[in-house]
């Protein structure tokens, strides 16, 4: 039986997906590794094929721990409907090339994950799809370009790594007005944090392997909205086989069950380092939307509970003073995910925008003094110290 999920976010991240008991009354969701599920009943074995009757057939289409998951992302986005993929890139590019056709333009922006920026810049024109890439905070050039015509908006907001902020009910409106479908990648924000699809978005993409599972441990990825299109998309998965492993899927249900206390902590520790950041002398700039110096600091509160556990800052010194500084960070991993209960920084160049060259990064407005901070659940107070005893390393002044 579905539980009656009106609670909150808190209460869905624990109970969601997870209200029935399955084999021997198991109170946590089994991982199901069976690649088929047998029928005695031929009649019933069709029913279950054909959709008439509850069930599961074979693993490429579903499972039952996979759609544990499914229904616990469902339910925190408020979300009609939702199905799983392998990883983030996977769910992302599946539900753009389930409606996308030659001569279709998608409008976005420049910033979006640097995987999704190859998608438009390098596969997407490959099949005659022209791709109009938007500055990011520039509301006005994309609601131009959408009003030439428009088959899907796609969003990212915040953006990786310099955390720029696009009024997604804004552009939703305009996308509305010529008939293109909105796409909002809600990896950065969480759901705990930011619900597209009450903004207008029509389909909302995680990154699972990101702030959902929470672990980096599991790579995943989800897309939920209206039954009528992800059941569009979940045909397209099914067939093409980018198909979510059910340990990955326990590995994720598992980790969301901390998903609004780790968010908590999260968003409550970047607005501190932030602040402290900003005072600091080795460092050119911070770029957090919970900071009143953020550009788009009010459209970020209108449309998100708290700012995010992801920060980024430039360093004085450029790539050297990178070099100097990462080493030293004690409570940090020097690795390419965000997103976990463990701090972990990195470069731009070694981590959202490694597929670029220097140059455009440049164009991108990505510093090579940038560091991106994925703020985990550690006490803020040792982080801050850890980041104050590495600053000091930077030696900017003799440069
Ligand atoms: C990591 C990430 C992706 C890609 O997800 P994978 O699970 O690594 O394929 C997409 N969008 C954003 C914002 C991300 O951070």
């Amino acid at each position: 039986m579905e539980k009656n999920l009106n609670e909150s976010l808190a209460t869905k991240a624990v109970w969601a997906g997870e209200s029935e008991y399955l084999a021997h009354g198991a109170t946590q969701v089994p991982v199901v590794h069976s690649v088929s599920f047998g029928y005695f009943d031929v009649d019933e074995w069709y029913d279950v094929a054909i959709g008439k009757k509850e069930g599961h057939i074979y693993g490429r289409n579903t499972n039952p721990t996979v759609q544990a998951f499914e229904d616990k992302v469902k339910a925190l986005e408020g979300a009609k409907a939702a199905t799983s993929f392998s990883t983030g890139m996977a769910a992302i590019s599946n539900s753009l090339a389930t409606f996308l056709k030659p001569g279709d333009r998608v409008v976005s922006i420049k910033d979006t994950y640097g995987g999704t920026n190859k998608i438009f810049t390098e596969f997407l024109p490959r099949l005659n799809i022209n791709v109009m890439l938007c500055d990011t905070g520039d509301h006005v050039q994309i609601e131009e370009e959408i009003a030439k015509g428009c088959d899907i908006l796609y969003l990212e907001s915040p953006t990786n790594p310099t955390v720029k902020i696009t009024d997604i009910q804004r552009m939703a409106n305009a996308a509305k007005e010529v008939g293109a479908l909105v796409f909002v990648d809600n990896t950065f924000a969480t759901p705990i944090n930011q619900n597209p699809l009450e903004l207008g978005a029509d389909l909302v993409i995680h990154s699972a392997t990101k702030f959902l599972g929470g672990h980096a441990d599991a790579l995943g990825g989800v897309v939920c909205g209206d039954p009528a299109l992800v059941e569009k998309i979940y045909h397209y998965r099914e067939i093409n086989g980018a198909t979510l492993d059910p340990m990955a899927a326990y590995l994720l249900l598992r980790g969301m069950k901390t998903l609004d206390l780790r968010i908590e902590r999260q968003c409550e520790s970047a607005m501190k380092i932030a602040q402290y950041l900003q005072d600091h002398d080795a460092i050119e700039a911070v770029y957090y939307p919970g900071l009143k110096s953020h550009p788009n600091h009010d459209i970020a509160k209108k449309q998100m509970r708290r700012f995010g556990g992801m920060l980024s800052f430039a360093l004085k010194g450029g790539l050297d003073s990178v070099r100097d500084f990462l080493p030293q960070l004690q409570f940090a991993h020097r690795a390419a995910n965000l997103g976990a209960v463990e701090t972990v920084v990195g470069p731009a160049r070694t981590t959202s925008h490694v597929e670029c060259t220097p140059e455009e990064r440049k164009a991108l407005g990505i510093p090579e003094g940038l560091v991106r901070y994925s703020v985990g659940i550690e006490d803020p107070n040792d982080l801050i110290a850890d980041l104050e005893k590495a600053l000091s390393h930077v030696t900017v002044t003799s440069r």
